[in-house]
């Protein structure tokens, strides 16, 4: 019989391309507008641009590795893109980095669209959190329940910086009645699917398998002790997400010629229009436009794709071009939801 004082959530250690996106001009990949082939080093002032389906391009994302966007959005609910999420899949597998609003619906979305089994709700289980703010957090339950309705096997394998493992206890704990109900009652269920194995990480390489290994290290998210960028080595491919972060020399060093660097950014611009407070927090919380292009020379990626974007008004187009301005000349893309790199 089912007790959650039984330990429902059973930390391992706890306190503690494809692109896809033609890289021409940009538009940059809009949902279904992926394309197949790798990403081509475009002239000072293009971006990339996406030309056709991943699926429609020929691109098969069940071998070698391949960027999903998930959610590309930030704490405001935007509609046209999800909270931040994404799935690094390599060899048909799916990692997911962070836990934004609508994570499981945008990667059944995905799967539909590009055939890519990894993405169903049953295959999720796997997922490494960047930070614990909320935009990044609050599809947790959905990453924990909806696939183990799907008839998850597994229990989520669960990487996050301290307080994840609790976090996770108090989400398993929140859902009690209904794992409960769905064990004991007539529906169909497995009996581990609903389980979370949560580990609260350090830097470092904190997970390895025989398709990949995840490498986190420390970023600056102005009043978190713990926040983390990861990078991914696996499939050929090396991919480097930023997380939510202020510019920091890591960046650089983890990325040093990486295939994708994923990163966070707003306008700076914009930002010059904002209330006193905020802008005292977002310059120390997150990366300008400006600030990105110095690290993106710097990082030299296959790709830079922006993700986390804070427009305030200004348009992916004039977002692109402050990267320009700034001194950027190499790949990019104006990342979307869906969007295959
Ligand atoms: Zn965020
Ligand atoms: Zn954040």
């Amino acid at each position: 019989m089912f007790r959650m004082k039984r330990s429902p959530v059973r930390p391992a250690a706890t306190s503690g391309l494809l692109v896809v996106c033609h890289a021409l001009a940009f538009s940059a990949c809009g949902p279904g507008e992926a394309a197949s082939g790798a990403a081509e080093a475009p002239g000072a002032g293009e971006t990339a641009q996406s030309a056709a389906g991943a699926a429609a391009g020929g691109a098969d994302l069940s071998t070698g590795t391949h960027v999903v966007l998930l959610g590309t959005g930030t704490p405001n609910p935007e509609p046209e893109a999800s909270g931040p999420a994404t799935a690094v899949l390599v060899d048909g597998r799916a990692y997911i980095v962070d836990a934004g609003v609508g994570l499981v619906r945008r990667a059944a979305e995905a799967a539909d669209r590009y055939g890519a089994e990894g993405l169903t709700a049953a295959r999720l289980d796997i997922a490494f959190l960047t930070h614990l703010h909320s935009d990044h957090t609050i599809g947790l339950p959905d990453l924990i329940h909806t696939p183990w309705v799907a008839e998850r096997e597994a229990p989520l394998k669960l990487f996050g910086p301290g307080g994840t493992a609790e976090m996770a206890v108090h989400l398993t704990a929140a859902w009690e009645a209904d794992i409960e109900n769905r064990l004991g009652g007539a529906q169909p269920s497995t009996p581990d699917g609903w389980r979370v194995e949560a580990v609260d990480i350090s830097p470092g390489v904190i997970y390895e398998d025989d398709r990949v290994r995840v490498t986190a290290f420390a970023v600056s998210h102005t009043g978190w002790p713990e926040a983390y960028g990861f990078r991914f080595d696996g499939g050929g491919r090396s991919v480097v997400l930023s997380g939510d972060t202020a510019p920091t020399e890591a960046i650089v060093e983890m990325c040093a010629g990486c295939d994708v660097l994923v990163h966070e950014v707003y306008s700076a611009t914009t930002f010059r229009d904002r209330p006193p407070e905020w802008q005292s927090y977002h310059a120390q919380a997150h990366t300008s436009t400006v600030e990105l292009a110095s690290l993106a020379v710097r990082a030299r990626p296959g790709i830079l794709v922006l993700h986390h974007q804070l427009g305030w008004g200004a348009t992916p187009e004039e977002m692109v071009a402050e990267i320009r301005a700034a001194g950027y000349d190499g790949p990019l893309a104006y990342g979307r939801d869906l969007d295959v790199y």
